[in-house]
């Protein structure tokens, strides 16, 4: 029988969640929704040092933003709780020294300056950072080199020590990777990792073998910066015995700079001046504030679609996706192998795909909280709902709003006049001063008819309307944007028309 399918993402709580990470979320999320199966997120907290606080609550924002709720997690429980790692170090231990009974790992006594001379004495310019290896360790204080009553000895009298795996000389450690397809390592390459830390943690190796394995992980989805770590963890997955229970691994492709060359950074958003993360982060130790994509006006959808696009596609040209159409349709034989790069004018494109995509209605609360924001209070939403409706197609970010919609609440600070005066003649003069006469006796005041009005008045001028509509979308909005001006005519009413007319005809001049 087929194990059910089971993913976890396994963020260490260390910063603000990046693109990269939400994308190694999303990827997990829709291959297990997919599969009916479940997602979970366990917290790999084992790294003290690398601890910081907010990170976790960040993560679950995060993925509450995106509209992803994971099956199990710290926060939303599942039956192998704790899902956070620190919570759950008593179960480490007893794994690190089963590996020491059957000889797959070692106790290391070697203290910090005994590993820094190490390092000193075996430098040369080949090897600029010597590592504790198949080849060192036999020169190193642990249990290959001590005497077995010494070790003993040394347990006895509570000396620090780590356990480390032995990597075995030479040996080739292949697996089928469900992106990358045939991986293999030599294990000589790779060097004797701490299981176990003298302070009884397990590091992130033992940890996150021990924990896919309790939590019967089917598939281990996760960036593939992890890649080298898999044959430490392969190896400990035989070495516990646990083989035919190993999840099938699949390592993510990078997400490059824009110009390719290298992983996407946090230096490369503030240098290009694009959002890397998901949400605001506030980074106590810079004493910095990071805005993230939400702040910058991504509505989450659009978010979540640009994601799944970065290193994947369905095979057609449709690139619009909602999550449930994402969930069906998403393959990992579509994954790309190679690092996908960020485009932020892409990204943009999409978010105003889906703005237009969105309802005014489920825009309505977003919008409002942007003037709430900006210190302008909408009480009328009747009102509001139909301006949405009239400038979303113009908005690339939700931001956008702000200037799209400015006008329709108040009078414009500024009117470019400069853009009219060039051409402004006694002739334009006099159809406005008319226009404005006939439109203060009009009623009902609806946009078609505010239309016919003007146009009559042209007609009767003998002027082009062409020519007289970029003054009055600048009487009305300040500036050459904005949607139809007879629907902000009608939107913005007579009053405010008027006002706003006779306030810019008495700005021009006559040549
Ligand atoms: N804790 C690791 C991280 O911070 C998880 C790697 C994995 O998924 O195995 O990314």
């Amino acid at each position: 029988m087929n194990k059910k399918v089971r993913v976890r993402f396994a963020p260490s709580p260390t910063g603000g969640l990046h693109l990269g990470g939400v994308r190694t979320v999303l990827f997990n999320y829709l291959f297990a929704k997919q599969q009916g199966g479940d997602f979970i997120v366990r917290i790999e907290d084992t790294d003290q040092t690398r601890f910081v606080a907010g990170a976790e609550a960040y993560i679950f924002n995060t993925l509450a933003w995106c509209g992803i709720v994971p099956d199990e997690s710290p926060l939303h429980g599942g039956p192998h709780a704790p899902y956070r790692q620190s919570e759950r170090k008593p179960i480490y231990a007893q794994y690190a020294l089963q590996l020491v009974e059957s000889g797959n790992a070692y106790y290391a006594f070697d203290t910090p300056d005994e590993l820094e001379q190490m390092r000193t004495q075996y430098k040369t310019v080949e090897n600029p950072a010597p590592q504790y290896n198949h080849h060192l360790r036999s020169v190193m204080r642990n249990s290959l080199t001590l005497d077995a009553d010494e070790v003993a000895r040394l347990l006895a009298a509570n000396t620090p020590y780590v356990i480390r795996i032995k990597m075995p000389v030479d040996e080739s450690i292949a697996f089928t990777d469900m992106i990358r397809g045939e991986v293999s390592f030599n294990t000589s390459q790779v060097d004797d990792k701490v299981l176990l830390k003298a302070d009884g943690m397990p590091t992130y190796h033992l940890a996150v073998v021990v924990d896919d394995y309790a939590m019967e992980i089917s598939h281990a989805f996760r960036g593939e910066e992890w890649l080298p770590s898999a044959p430490v963890h392969i190896l400990l997955w035989k070495y516990l015995g646990w083989e035919a229970n190993m999840p099938q691994w699949a390592h993510l492709p990078l997400i490059l700079k824009p110009d390719g060359h290298g992983k996407l950074s946090k230096r490369d958003g503030d240098r290009l001046g694009f959002p890397v993360f998901a949400m605001e982060w506030i980074d106590a130790n810079l004493n910095e504030t990071i805005a993230g994509f939400k702040e910058h006006g991504f509505l989450p959808e659009a978010f979540v679609n640009l994601l799944a696009m970065l290193g994947w596609n369905d095979g057609t040209d449709q690139e619009i996706f909602t999550m449930d159409e994402l969930i069906e349709k998403f393959s990992m034989d579509r994954i790309h192998k190679a690092g996908a790069k960020f485009d932020y004018e892409k990204a943009k494109w999409f978010n105003q795909e889906w703005i237009k995509r969105t309802p005014a209605n489920a825009l309505l609360l977003r919008v409002k909280n942007l003037f709430t924001a900006q210190g302008i209070t909408m009480a009328d939403d009747a009102q509001l709902l139909k301006i949405i409706g009239l400038v979303k197609d113009r908005c690339v970010l939700l931001n956008d709003f702000i200037g799209q919609c400015g006008f329709f609440f108040k009078t414009p600070e500024s009117f470019d006049t400069a853009a009219i005066q060039p051409k402004w003649d006694a002739a334009k003069n006099e159809f406005f001063t008319a226009v404005i006469s006939k439109f203060e006796l009009q009623s009902p005041w609806i946009a078609a008819d505010l239309e016919i009005l003007f146009k009559e008045q042209a007609a009767a001028l003998q002027l082009k309307p062409g020519e007289l509509m970029l003054p009055l979308r600048i009487m009305l909005v300040g500036g050459k944007f904005g949607p139809g001006v007879f629907d902000i005519a009608e939107t913005i009413g007579k009053a405010a028309m008027l006002e706003r007319m006779n306030l810019v005809l008495s700005l021009l001049e006559l040549s």
